[in-house]
């Protein structure tokens, strides 16, 4: 009988254990997505980007011969619908790892195991299963460090090709329309602009990573911060949605690694702390919602969502001008430097003084690469009560980090249109995406300081003396 393969964010064909582990039995495979609780929930950016990676996985699987069954609902009603409507006996997936998606799968797997019916999870998502890695003492790491050198030396098992065969059954269940889904709804601001600056689906990742490997690997290390350079590999998106598989970057870093590449090292570390997020969210979900460290809870943060200053730092108004480039490049592109996602989250959490909560939540709206784990991880390491954090006092300053990162200045001219006499198209994209709400256009007159940097620094300072040091 058919197998029912059930693909969330691994929505690729090669390095994917459980959908080869599946077409390798060959019975009949139906690939299906559900549009659950879970896509309702993500926010606009990661949501639209989803329906870009559902049309490309699509295309790939109809290339291959077989189809993706869309459907929408809860899951566990779905899948028992598609059980009935195919005569399938086994769902399989590939596991994820925050709180929601563990409780969610417990319940479909028990309840489909009750019925008779073959319900198992696979690895695929991670390098290394969050439970497989403990420290001398039984624990798990809360220091990056440690854990990198825990991890480093483990035999990752290498990629699983693409199935030769992709084996289909004899009548297809019924589908949603992709359209109907209308994914890109939230984005009514500019969906349009941002679509330009996407890439989705497994053979561009694929691409990414070829290029990546062969021009730009080697400087990595020493060019990853240039806020100008095309110096990173551009995976997150990728990786987020599972259209690649982190053991297919891990053995091609590992390569690079032996034919001398320079910078290869370091890029398995950057993947390693994606492992990290992975490895704190599951031991300690807490991470996603609430100040991981004790003590952080009545520090004096706002919440307030139309707090003058959290509304100028989301529409890249903040007058600073490396944090607005940062936060433009985001809204416009979905995605945003390592770098400047640092100063940015720093200037919220310090010169502005607003709870991390409230940008992670605006980052979580915006990023195409969403991701729940490295982004609560990000929050929290620049806010300071995150486990391994950057320390509250370390304040990024974010004119001496655009000196450094963005000397001449060409990463906010791409951004920022504002007092430019022909900004480049970039710059204007960013007035063709916000909504008509914002009431800003090309002819606006450069933004003002929202804070003195000093007296924000003071003022950031001063909060956590108060907090912490003891009388
Ligand atoms: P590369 O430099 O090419 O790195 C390769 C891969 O390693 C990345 O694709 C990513 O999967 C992983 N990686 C690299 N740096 C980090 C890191 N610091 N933490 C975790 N994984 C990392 N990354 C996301 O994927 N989704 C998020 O929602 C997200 N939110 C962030 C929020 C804040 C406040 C901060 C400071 C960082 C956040 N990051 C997030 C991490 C990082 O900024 C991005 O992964 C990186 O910029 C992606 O670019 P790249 O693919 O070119 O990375």
């Amino acid at each position: 009988s058919p197998i029912i393969f059930w693909f969330r964010r691994d929505l690729r064909l090669a390095d994917h254990p459980g959908f080869s582990a599946a077409c390798a039995t060959g019975r009949p495979v139906i690939p299906v997505f559900v549009h659950d609780g879970r896509v309702e929930a993500l926010g606009a950016a990661p949501r639209f980007r989803l329906g870009l990676g559902l049309a490309a996985f699509a295309d790939s699987l109809n290339a291959a011969g077989s189809r993706l069954i869309l459907r929408r609902g809860d899951p566990l009603a779905e899948l028992r619908a598609l059980l009935a409507e195919t005569g399938a006996g086994a769902v399989w997936w590939s596991r994820l790892y925050d709180p929601a998606s563990i409780a969610q799968d417990q319940k479909v797997k028990a309840a489909l195991r009750n019925a008779g019916c073959d319900a198992r999870s696979f690895a695929g998502h991670l390098l290394f299963e969050p439970w497989t890695v403990e420290t001398g003492t039984g624990g798990f790491y809360k220091v990056y460090s440690p854990f990198w050198r825990a991890v480093r030396g483990i035999d990752v098992a290498p990629p699983v090709p693409v199935p030769t065969r992709l084996p289909v059954p004899s009548v297809w269940p019924g589908s949603d329309r992709l359209e109907s889904w209308h994914m890109d709804a939230a984005m009514g601001r500019g969906g349009a602009v941002v679509a330009r600056y996407q890439s989705p689906g497994e053979e561009m990742a694929l691409r990414k990573l070829d290029v990546f490997v062969d021009k730009r690997i080697d400087l990595y290390k020493q060019d990853r911060d240039n806020l100008d350079a095309e110096a990173t590999s551009g995976l997150s998106d990728h990786l987020s949605l599972g259209e690649i598989g982190p053991r297919t970057l891990w053995h091609r870093g590992q390569e690079a690694i032996r034919s001398g590449a320079a910078g290869a090292e370091h890029f398995l570390k950057e993947l390693v702390w994606r492992e990290f997020a992975y490895h704190l969210m599951y031991h300690s979900p807490h991470i996603l919602d609430r100040n991981w460290r004790a003590g952080w809870e009545t520090f004096p943060w706002s919440e307030d969502r139309d707090n003058p200053g959290f509304v100028a730092w989301c529409r890249g108004r903040t007058g600073e001008p490396l944090v607005d480039a940062a936060m433009r490049e985001m809204y416009v592109t979905g995605r945003m430097h390592n770098r400047a996602r640092m100063v940015a989250a720093s200037f919220l959490t310090k010169h502005l003084m607003v709870h991390w909560k409230l940008g992670m939540d605006w980052f979580a709206d915006c990023l195409t690469d969403w991701d729940p784990a490295s982004n609560a991880m990000g929050w929290q390491w620049v806010a300071g009560c995150g486990p391994d954090a950057a320390p509250f006092f370390r304040v990024f300053n974010p004119e001496t980090q655009a000196a450094k990162f963005d000397a001449g200045g060409a990463y906010r001219k791409r951004w920022i249109a504002e007092a430019q006499k022909q900004p480049p198209q970039t710059a204007l994209d960013f007035f063709s995406a916000i909504p008509r709400a914002w009431m800003l256009d090309r002819d606006a007159s450069p933004a003002q300081p929202v804070v003195s940097l000093e007296a924000g620094r003071k003022r950031a300072l001063a909060a956590y003396s108060d907090q912490f040091s003891t009388p």
